[in-house]
């Protein structure tokens, strides 16, 4: 281990040993005042496949405009107001279209979500996702791209851009150009998609490159899967 290696996991292991006190103090006042939020206990966090189930659940919810986890917003708020207990992590793009919340059908205190265009991760957010899944006990991170995605279509373009667009922009195109080698003779739809589905298992390689998510997923409490998002009728197809 290199030292600034074993400085940041020695930085990791304090804040960790710093929360957990308080993580048990309030498990207790939770399950005392909290009928909305679950709490520690919540069986959807019992497991990578319990979260994953749930998430399946909100979207059928969800896609059948049946959805219930924004009821009582306000109560989960209060009642979430000291700790959280997250069913799951969610990594997608910033597109207005592809909420996270709204798709899995889960409320506040409930997911805790990273957002970038092209899911395309940077250090901050492997860290926050090293937060939510190690510190905050979430079993699950889903790596969500999606249909007609405006990040994706502009790494493919590979045109001329301002401002900080090119350095994101080149962070996607590796995806690109290795579902281009595999799909020589696509259309540009069939490209967009093969690319995305890259874009996806790429930066879940990438977080698995992380040594606090990877002995999590090691030690069987915590998956990384993908999916992708379609924008026209709201399912998902888990890679
Ligand atoms: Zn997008």
């Amino acid at each position: 281990m290199n030292p600034s290696t074993r400085t940041a996991s020695l930085a990791f292991s304090l804040l960790i040993a710093a929360l957990l006190p308080a993580c048990a103090r309030i498990t207790f006042s939770t399950k005392e005042t909290t009928a909305s939020v679950s709490g520690s206990a919540d069986p959807r966090r019992s497991s990578p496949e319990a979260a994953l189930a749930a998430l399946k659940a909100g979207n059928q919810r969800f896609r059948a405009g049946k959805s219930t986890g924004h009821h009582d917003s306000i109560g989960k708020a209060a009642a979430s107001a000291a700790h959280q207990y997250p069913v799951a992590c969610a990594f997608t793009c910033a597109d207005s279209r592809t909420s996270p919340e709204a798709i899995f059908d889960l409320g506040v205190g409930e997911l805790f979500v990273c957002r970038v265009a092209g899911v395309a991760s940077g250090v901050n957010d492997d860290a926050s996702l090293e937060y939510g899944t190690a510190v905050l006990g979430a079993p699950l991170i889903v790596v969500m791209g999606h249909t007609n995605c405006g990040a994706m279509k502009a790494a493919i373009a590979n045109k001329p851009l301002p401002g900080s667009l090119p350095k994101l922009v080149s962070q996607i195109r590796p995806a690109v150009e290795k579902a281009g080698a595999a799909n020589p003779h696509a259309d540009s739809s069939t490209l967009l998609a093969a690319a995305t589905r890259e874009q996806v298992r790429t930066e879940i390689r990438h977080l698995m490159g992380s040594p606090v998510i990877r002995k999590q997923v090691q030690a069987g409490k915590l998956k990384v899967v993908g999916a992708i998002y379609n924008l026209e009728d709201g399912s998902l197809i888990w890679l």
